[in-house]
């Protein structure tokens, strides 16, 4: 094929225990999943959870720096379960929605909250807010076929070793099978996509320097450091 540019590479996720890697098609995400996040975001509780996106190739690697991000002063994590698509299709029944799954992973949704709070009140869409470079951390994925479906499992988050978020996938809203039942609806799912299934309570904001670790029991852990860019803003906005 001629083309006027070089292709861009295609995003991967490593797979535990394997040496092939899983190449990324598509990252939705679900918003509004847990009860206590919805609570602190000033949400209804039991509000239907919202799906967005993200750009395939925003995905960090568990160890990678992460740029804190020019254009907020508000940067957060959030850490999510991931769930990696297999098996494609539209319209999946919940109940054999698990065949579709590849594998789960630990996952972090990083987020512009004040570009994410602006666009909120303005009416108006999120991608400055999530889809920023880097902005979808993502540990290794454990193969279904090895693990199970995780349905019961604690997910934490620290910062500098301090404990920010603790929660229990089994608080979902929106289980596993009814995201991709729900989210098929809207999209047929192909293999290489990723689902981040959202956060619970506990966000908060992170600054150059700081070391997040997001981990879920059975999926091993995600670390991060948060790196000032030369040039670029600090967690003041200011420029250095
Ligand atoms: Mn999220």
């Amino acid at each position: 094929m001629s083309s006027y540019v070089l292709p861009a590479r295609v995003p991967s996720v490593a797979v535990a225990g394997e040496a092939a890697r899983f190449p990324v098609r598509r990252i939705y995400c679900v918003g509004f999943n847990y009860a206590e996040h919805n609570r602190e975001m000033g949400r209804a509780e039991r509000e239907p959870p919202i799906f967005f996106s993200k750009p395939a190739d925003a995905v960090l690697a568990d160890g990678a720096d992460l740029p804190y991000p020019a254009r907020t002063a508000n940067f957060h994590y959030e850490a999510e379960l991931v769930v990696a698509i297999g098996r494609g299709g539209a319209g999946i029944p919940a109940a054999s929605a698990r065949d579709h799954v590849y594998g789960y992973a630990v996952g972090n949704d990083y987020t512009r909250r004040d570009l994410q709070a602006a666009a909120k009140s303005a009416g108006r869409p999120w991608d400055t807010a999530k889809g920023l470079d880097h902005g979808a951390g993502i540990g290794a994925i454990h193969a279904a076929a090895r693990i199970g479906h995780p349905t019961r499992a604690a997910l934490w988050l620290t910062v500098n070793g301090v404990e920010r978020q603790r929660g229990d996938i089994a608080d979902m809203i929106w289980d596993v099978p009814g995201i991709i039942a729900e989210l098929s609806t809207f999209f047929e799912l192909q293999p290489g996509d990723l689902i981040y299934t959202g956060t619970p309570a506990g966000v908060g904001p992170v600054r150059p320097g700081d070391v997040v670790v997001a981990g879920i029991d059975g999926l091993g852990t995600l670390t991060h450091r948060i790196v000032a860019v030369p040039g670029g803003q600090s967690s003041e906005g200011s420029s250095r």
